[in-house]
């Protein structure tokens, strides 16, 4: 996930949508985005006609901003997804949500997605048994996550169970605090992300 200098609540208010980047802060009436949904800056009251250009820009830097990845390797989602079979814009946001960073988001180890990206870089975890520290590593359906060994008794790890037994979880995945392990259960299908997002926008931006 790549590092923003920008307040995270500021890039939701130029988004003009909650991008969920602070983890629990985010669910609770302290969301500054609740307060004042409009864009920073002097006229961010003011009306303002947005070009079609202009806002499939923003669509852009939406989903870039809501996984936390920058614009070379955004590019290179959407090409890898155009040569893909399916529908373009679909296969992008599969491949975003294939991130090992977002499946231990999805599978609620982490609050937010940069938490969970910290939490993979430093070692956290093992894909089918082999230590992995890449937060964009892909995974694939049956791919079995688990937090290694000697890190299950870290403080952090044993106050998850709670947290995760309130949790909901996308379809998709799986993890169980106790054993502290889980499983990709299928490909992320477009039904499984929750996110208000027009990826047909993406497209067309991209390939003009
Ligand atoms: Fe966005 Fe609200 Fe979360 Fe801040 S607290 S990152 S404004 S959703």
């Amino acid at each position: 996930m790549a590092k923003y200098t920008e307040s995270k609540c500021r890039l939701c208010r130029r988004e003009g949508a909650k991008l969920f980047l602070k983890g629990e802060r985010c669910y609770k009436s302290v969301c500054p985005f609740e307060r004042r949904p409009v864009a920073p800056g002097q006229h961010a009251g003011g009306r303002r006609k947005i070009s079609e250009y202009g806002q499939q820009l923003r669509e852009k830097q939406k989903v870039k901003r809501i996984y936390g990845v920058l614009e070379g390797q955004f590019r290179a989602y959407y090409e890898k997804a155009d040569r893909m079979k399916g529908i373009t814009g679909q296969n992008m946001l599969s491949l975003l949500e294939r991130r090992l960073d977002n499946v231990v988001y999805r599978m609620g180890i982490a609050v937010s997605r940069s938490q969970a990206r910290q939490l993979v870089t430093h070692g956290h975890f093992t894909v089918n048994g082999r230590n992995v520290d890449i937060a964009s590593y892909q995974v694939k359906a049956n791919d079995v996550i688990a937090v290694r060994e000697n890190k299950k008794d870290n403080k952090y790890f044993a106050a998850l169970k709670e947290v995760v037994k309130n949790g909901a979880m996308p379809k998709w995945v799986d993890f169980d605090p106790e054993t502290l392990k889980g499983k990709v259960l299928a490909l992320p299908q477009r039904d499984d992300i929750d996110a208000q997002i027009t990826e047909q926008m993406i497209v067309e931006l991209y390939s003009k």
